[in-house]
């Protein structure tokens, strides 16, 4: 059994994080058939006894694809107009999903304000644990139409982590559109080889070259590493996996496909 698979087994308390590029096609559609593949795959890890919390982005990107002639809108107003029409759009595409299996679904969305007030932190538990006690899947994002710069969390990679933390989950599983840490640019270098385990940050960051965010998301590789980062140091894993190969998360927790993960120094399985 691949190490992937063994740690999404015994995990019992999942956070998926679900990258924007991995929700949309390359025009900025919502990629529906992969929203329903993912929402599928959870549904049966639901199936198999495990809790799911998803983090999901693509409330700018299915804001795009919505009300197209916005796109070359650059001022705040409208990009946070956008937001608040995509998080709809996106809400709608889950609550089908999950609703075919009659499994409701709670919108939750988040400042980062709402991380430094313990009196709200404390609510957005609670509301976590019953949701997910009464078999809800919570779907948690920034709530992009208030914050702005000043007062972002910024990428759902950190909010993803402070969330793990919040819930008090097994492992942090990232959906994006690269198939774990390289330690060049695959894109640019034949060569480059994929990290399958990463136990020392500090280290990998001295090895490999990070750069770039992706089109739609806000993050990147180097938010994933600090998220990641921050639940390691809860002796939680971290995994990284491509979210547009069909039925990843069962094929990772097979032992058939293959990611990155991250397991701090302190290994939390193993
Ligand atoms: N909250 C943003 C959205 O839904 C995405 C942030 C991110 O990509 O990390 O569009």
């Amino acid at each position: 059994m691949s190490a992937i698979g063994e740690i999404l087994k015994e995990s019992k308390k999942v956070v998926v994080k679900i990258g924007s590029n991995v929700l949309s096609d390359e025009n900025g559609f919502v990629d529906k058939d992969n929203v329903r593949n993912i929402v599928e795959q959870v549904i049966e890890l639901i199936e198999a006894g495990k809790q799911v919390v998803i983090v999901s982005s693509g409330a700018g990107a299915c804001g795009m694809a919505t009300i197209h002639k916005w796109a070359r809108r650059k001022d705040i107003n409208y990009r946070q107009a956008l937001c608040a029409i995509g998080q709809v759009e996106l809400m709608m595409e889950y609550k089908e999903g999950f609703g075919k299996k009659d499994i409701h679904v709670g919108q939750i969305l988040l400042t980062k304000e709402d991380f430094s007030d313990p009196d709200r932190t404390l609510r957005i538990r609670n509301t976590i644990y019953t949701l997910v006690d009464e078999n809800v899947v919570p779907i948690i994002n920034e709530n992009d139409s208030v914050a702005v710069d000043e007062i972002k969390i910024g990428d759902n990679d950190s909010l993803s982590a402070q969330v793990v933390t919040l819930w008090d989950a097994d492992v942090l599983v990232f959906l994006s559109n690269i198939e774990g840490i390289y330690d060049k640019d695959p894109g640019a270098s034949d060569d480059a080889k994929m990290i399958e385990e990463v136990r020392d940050i500090d280290s990998l960051l001295d090895n490999i070259e990070v750069k770039g965010t992706s089109s739609f998301g806000t993050g990147g590789i180097a938010t994933k590493i600090e998220a990641a980062r921050r639940v390691n140091e809860y002796s939680i894993p971290a995994i990284l996996l491509h979210g547009k190969k069909k039925d990843i998360l069962l094929k990772a927790m097979a032992g058939e496909e293959k990611g990155t993960i991250f397991y701090g120094k302190e290994v939390a399985f193993k």
